[in-house]
């Protein structure tokens, strides 16, 4: 049966629940802003409740905003996963319930299974958006659909015969005692990690090998929590890693797979598991933003330079070598982007002071210099 088609009218519109969207919406609320709304496709929380279930947060979490230091994980003031789970490394479905929680607290109106489909902006200013709820007119758009739904499939030939990480519920259910995972970044180590830990035998081949990078930032080489569980698993016999290598072609052969780099090959009997990172939601909307410097080009208040009224919050924000891809990162511009709309729509942005002194509302980007590749 098709859904009734509605037609809708907000000031703002964010499109994705996840970590950005709900703490954009916390944002909007504290502003006192009334028309607003948060269009999910999925449920609250989604793409990390698609994680795998043995997958953890790489960044910690404490109980450490009592005395001035928000837990890395939290999205809003006055929260904590940490205290919330009593966990440091917390699970996906675990910050799922978190981020519903979150949105319960602040009374967000959030709408879910509403699959935003386009985007338009108005000849007089403002959008339309083509949803599966039908048409919804609105003034201002943040866009905070994530990367984890858009998974980077078609790398090289034959990769339709491996299957993506992000498709994987549980690695216990994994058939197989012996696996090759084509990349060794967050998530190829993940899988490694927690294959090797029940007892599979793998074989990681990277394009580099972020395992040997000596960077200490996180966004580049690999985080404390994953070298150390690397050490551990390392130690057992079973894995195996391949760096510098760029994988060139899977074939299926008999009994299995060939994987492919220029001069060497590798069987395997199971689907190679590709831990190639993601695309990213903006292509979704890709013609909205210029890309003339290889990636979505924004405005210091992350509005798109080329589509004013149009704001990204989340991973994808770069602002020159700057990448915003960990939520302690991202969380920061929450505040940018209220304040952005707040003065257009005339609204007190005083709610906004305790966010600066939370450290909350990072608008000086001379403060920060670390690149990212996650
Ligand atoms: C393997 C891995 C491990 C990670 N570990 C960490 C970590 O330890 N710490 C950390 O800080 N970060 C980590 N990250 C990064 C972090 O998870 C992401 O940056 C985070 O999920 C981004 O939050 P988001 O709200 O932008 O996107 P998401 O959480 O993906 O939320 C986007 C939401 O938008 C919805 N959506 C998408 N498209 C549409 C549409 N067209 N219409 C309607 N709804 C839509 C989706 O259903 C989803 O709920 C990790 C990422 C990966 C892939």
């Amino acid at each position: 049966m098709s859904q009734p088609q509605t037609k809708q009218s907000y000031d703002v519109v964010i499109v994705g629940a996840g970590a950005a969207g709900i703490g954009c919406g916390v944002v909007l609320r504290e502003l006192g802003l009334e028309r607003f709304t948060i269009l999910e496709r999925n449920e609250v929380g989604a793409s990390f409740s698609r994680w795998p279930e043995e997958m953890k947060f790489i960044t910690p979490s404490f109980p450490s905003h009592g005395f001035g230091l928000l837990d890395l994980n939290s999205i809003t003031l006055k929260t904590s996963p940490a205290i919330a789970f009593r966990r440091e490394h917390i699970s996906g479905k675990q910050y799922a319930l978190y981020l519903q929680t979150v949105a319960d607290h602040f009374e967000l109106p959030v709408q879910t299974g509403v699959d935003v489909k386009t985007v338009d902006p108005l000849s007089e200013g403002g959008f339309e958006l083509q949803t599966s709820l039908g048409t919804i007119q609105t003034q201002f758009v943040i866009w905070a659909a994530g990367e984890y739904q858009y998974p980077r499939l078609n790398t090289f030939p034959g990769a339709e015969h491996c299957i993506h990480n992000s498709q994987i519920r549980s690695w216990a259910e994994v058939k197989g005692d012996q696996f090759i995972i084509i990349g060794g970044y967050e998530s190829g180590m993940d899988a490694a990690s927690n294959l090797v830990a029940m007892g599979k035998k793998v074989g990681v081949i990277d394009r580099s090998g972020a395992w040997a990078n000596p960077d200490t930032d996180p966004s580049i080489a690999l985080s404390p929590y994953t070298l150390q569980r690397l050490e551990f698993v390392y130690r057992t016999g079973n894995l195996d890693m391949v760096g510098e290598t760029p994988v060139e072609e899977v074939r299926p052969v008999s009994g299995g797979y060939a994987v492919y780099s220029e001069y060497k090959k590798w069987m395997t009997p199971q689907p190679p598991i590709l831990c190639t990172g993601f695309n990213g939601s903006l292509k979704q909307i890709a013609p909205l933003f210029d890309w003339s410097k290889g990636h979505a080009a924004l405005t210091e208040n992350d509005e798109s330079t080329l589509t004013p009224g149009l704001f990204v919050s989340g991973p994808s924000v770069r602002h020159g070598d700057l990448i915003f891809c960990f939520i302690y990162k991202f969380r920061q511009r929450f505040a940018v982007i209220g304040k952005a709309i707040a003065d257009r729509l005339d609204l007190d942005t005083a709610p906004l002071e305790a966010y600066r002194e939370a450290g909350l509302f990072l608008d000086d980007l001379s403060c920060c210099d670390n690149d990212c590749i996650c």
